[in-house]
């Protein structure tokens, strides 16, 4: 009996040492201008090491509390923006912000809630979370494994009707739909100090992705609408913190590239495989990460979103 209890004992530390010895890695917090922080995620893939932290997340420090910026792809990953957090401010994260649907920008939702957070989000961003819940929640298992135990998808309990102005802890928040990777995607901007939160509009040094749902129609918009803000600084979705003549030439220029080139030659009923290959080598972009592993993938949802309008 007693040998059976200390080998369930040995399996049980195994267990917790290859869990906490598979997660190394530990975001950091960096000031953008006062009160207003980027936690700048790896450039590849989810994994159980990053505990699906491959994305940008923000916060600002107010009188009154923090506001979190997207929460993060499960229960470990919050706890890690949640550390994160803590060696800049000793202040609790009193609001979170999601900007989009996607699982790094919610799957943490409940941690921060159980911490007695309030989850804000757009109404149309919050319907998006709803419809795909299930599929995010199963491809974080699938990349995460067992860290994902005890994530629970919370979508944002509070949501805003309309995009629009909001005051928290004295700090003004516009919120904007984008629309771009996923429906309903959205930006921050605070305006007082001239820093935008891109969601998944802007990506830096590595190449935006084109998913099956996203719009390179709206992505070109609202890249032209982010533009006229005229920024001092944007925390990309992806990629470091940059200013607005980089976002324009790794995101703006490819918005417009895929619109204007690919668009033009699929509403002119060009082939698509022949358009794919004039385009396939640019110069301008090639520098990007995961250029080769996307760029064709990309030029392709761009001229079937074109030839069907
Ligand atoms: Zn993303």
């Amino acid at each position: 009996m007693l040998k059976r209890t200390a080998l369930i004992l040995i399996a049980a530390v195994a267990g917790l040492l290859a869990l906490t010895a598979r997660a190394d890695y530990q975001p950091t917090a960096e000031k953008v201008v006062d009160n207003v922080y980027a936690i700048v995620g790896p450039l590849g893939q989810r994994s159980a090491e990053n505990d699906g932290l491959n994305a940008n997340f923000g916060f600002v420090v107010t009188a009154r509390g923090v506001i979190l910026i997207d929460s993060g792809a499960s229960r470990l990953g919050a706890e890690k923006i949640a550390a994160a957090i803590r060696k800049v401010t000793d202040k609790p994260v009193r609001w979170v912000l999601n900007t989009g649907s996607q699982d790094h920008r919610w799957l943490g939702n409940d941690t921060f809630a159980a911490k007695g957070a309030e989850v804000i989000a757009l109404a149309r961003t919050a319907a998006t979370q709803a419809e795909y819940a299930t599929q995010h929640m199963d491809g974080m298992k699938r990349f995460l494994g067992e860290r994902m135990q005890g994530t629970q998808p919370l979508l944002a309990p509070k949501t805003l009707p309309d995009a629009g102005t909001l005051e928290l802890g004295g700090e003004t928040l516009t919120l904007a739909y984008t629309d771009a990777h996923f429906p309903g995607d959205a930006w921050v901007w605070l305006p007082k100090h001239g820093v935008l939160f891109s969601g998944d509009l802007v990506y830096v040094d590595r190449l935006l992705g084109v998913l099956p749902w996203s719009s390179v129609k709206k992505g070109q918009q609202a890249f032209h609408a982010l533009a006229a803000l005229k920024p001092a600084r944007i925390v990309p979705g992806h990629g470091r913190v940059c200013d607005l003549a980089q976002a324009q030439r790794e995101t703006g220029d490819y918005y417009d590239f895929l619109a204007g080139k690919v668009g033009a030659a699929a509403r002119e009923m060009e082939p698509l495989t022949a358009t794919l290959d004039r385009y396939a080598d640019l110069p301008e972009f090639r520098h990007l990460q995961n250029y080769g592993d996307l760029h064709r993938a990309n030029m392709n949802r761009a001229f079937t979103e074109f030839e069907s309008q």
